[in-house]
């Protein structure tokens, strides 16, 4: 049996659910989410929790103080414990690169009125006493950064979204589309086939492979990210502390436990969410040199997800040019949890043809044709 649907959202995480919630608040309801396993079992229940507005682009740098005024909302809205700590988060630069950069970050995003600001390492450690600032050649700080718990986001909406009426499958993978011309007819499930007007490819890690099924070829490519949590401990350290340099992060939670996660820059493309012990060693290294105090601390639990890279590490929003009504949210490259609401908003707002909160043009997949990219450098590899 065929069904039919206004909008097949593909993808349960924090986008997927997002978009059917702000499509459901207004007054949108003819939505069916798809999530071949359970919700946020992709990259948003798998995530460092970095609620982060300090960027190198005026597109990342606006979706991120956006999404934070909006993450502060949410807990009334979707009556929900969200454990947002605004702790901030301390920027470190070891390189004169990266000096110079900072820079230009800090003022960029002054200009847009973010209050971040450009610090000396000793300033660093006044925010951080354990930190180890002997390479330090400099640091950015913002105050209204900091963590996030995402499984509570991901359901909230999901609850919301579905008491409105919108249909959330979980346990449902899309096998296949059907085109016709330069449309989507069907969308192809385990469970039968859906007829859709409009298709949303939020898939994250899988949404290459996704678009694939439509014809349409996207530039967004998976690769492992490996992160883990220690014991807990009294707490004493507030913001989130990151190093591009060593591809590093790490927080401590209301609850005590560090979450951290460091990139392997020798990590191959592909669908791999195992564990590795070069990850272990590495993290345990490069956290206690950051931090000697760590070296008490035992991890107790590490895990894997997927970064889904785009060439200039921006997302992919919008519609595709060779197929009607197929709407990209996908390419986050590590950072697509903080600024998912401003993403769904947006999303959302296209999708019914209504006049979007921010132009998202410079982030569409036409950008790559000429390949004349502004790279985002404030990404943890
Ligand atoms: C270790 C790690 C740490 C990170 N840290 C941060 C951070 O601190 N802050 C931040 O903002 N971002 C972070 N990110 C990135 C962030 O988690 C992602 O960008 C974001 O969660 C993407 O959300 P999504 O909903 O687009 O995709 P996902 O959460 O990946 O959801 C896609 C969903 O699509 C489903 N799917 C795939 N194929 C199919 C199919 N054929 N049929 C049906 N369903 C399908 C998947 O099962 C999955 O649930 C991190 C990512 C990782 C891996």
């Amino acid at each position: 049996m065929t069904e039919r649907a206004g909008v097949v959202i593909i993808g349960g995480g924090i986008n997927g659910t997002g978009i059917a919630y702000h499509l459901a608040k207004k007054g949108y309801t003819d939505v069916v989410v798809l999530e071949k396993g359970y919700l946020g079992c992709g990259a948003s229940g798998r995530n460092g929790g970095g609620i982060r507005q300090q960027w190198s682009t005026k597109e990342n740098i606006t979706l991120a103080m956006e999404s934070t005024r909006m993450f502060e909302k949410l807990p009334d809205e979707l009556d929900t414990e969200i454990e947002f700590e605004q702790g901030g988060y301390l920027v470190l630069a070891f390189t004169n690169e990266e000096v110079a950069q900072f820079k230009k970050n800090v003022k960029l995003q002054n200009d847009l009125g973010l209050k971040s600001s450009f610090i000396s390492p000793e300033e660093a450690r006044d925010i951080v006493p354990e930190l180890n600032i002997a390479k330090v050649m400099a640091a950015t700080f913002n105050g209204t950064d900091g963590t996030i718990y995402p499984f509570p986001v991901i359901y909230g909406y999901a609850r919301a979204a579905r008491k409105m009426g919108v249909d959330i499958r979980e346990h449902t993978t899309v096998t296949d589309m059907v085109t016709e011309g330069s449309t989507i007819k069907t969308v192809k499930t385990d469970k039968g086939n859906i007829e859709a007007d409009t298709v949303v490819n939020a898939a994250g890690g899988w949404s290459a492979g996704i678009a694939k099924m439509a014809g349409v070829e996207l530039p967004n490519r998976p690769y492992r990210h490996e992160i883990m949590v220690t014991e807990p401990f009294k707490r004493f350290l507030t913001p989130m502390v990151i190093s591009f340099q060593h591809g590093i992060y790490f927080s401590q939670s209301r609850h005590g436990n560090v979450v951290g996660g460091i990139g392997n820059p020798h990590e191959e493309q592909g669908i791999n969410q195992r564990s590795s012990l070069w990850f272990m060693r590495t993290m345990a290294k490069t956290l206690t040199d950051l931090v000697p105090r760590f070296s008490a601390v035992n991890m107790i639990r590490q895990w894997a997800g997927l970064y889904d890279t785009t060439p200039d590490a921006q997302p992919i929003l919008g519609e595709v040019p060779e197929v009607d009504r197929f709407f990209q949210v996908n390419g986050f490259s590590g950072h697509g949890f903080m600024v998912s609401p401003m993403v769904d908003k947006v999303t959302a707002e296209l999708i019914l043809g209504e006049t979007p909160s921010m132009n998202i043009d410079r982030l569409m997949v036409t950008r790559f044709e000429g390949m004349d990219l502004e790279m985002e450098y404030s990404v943890v590899g």
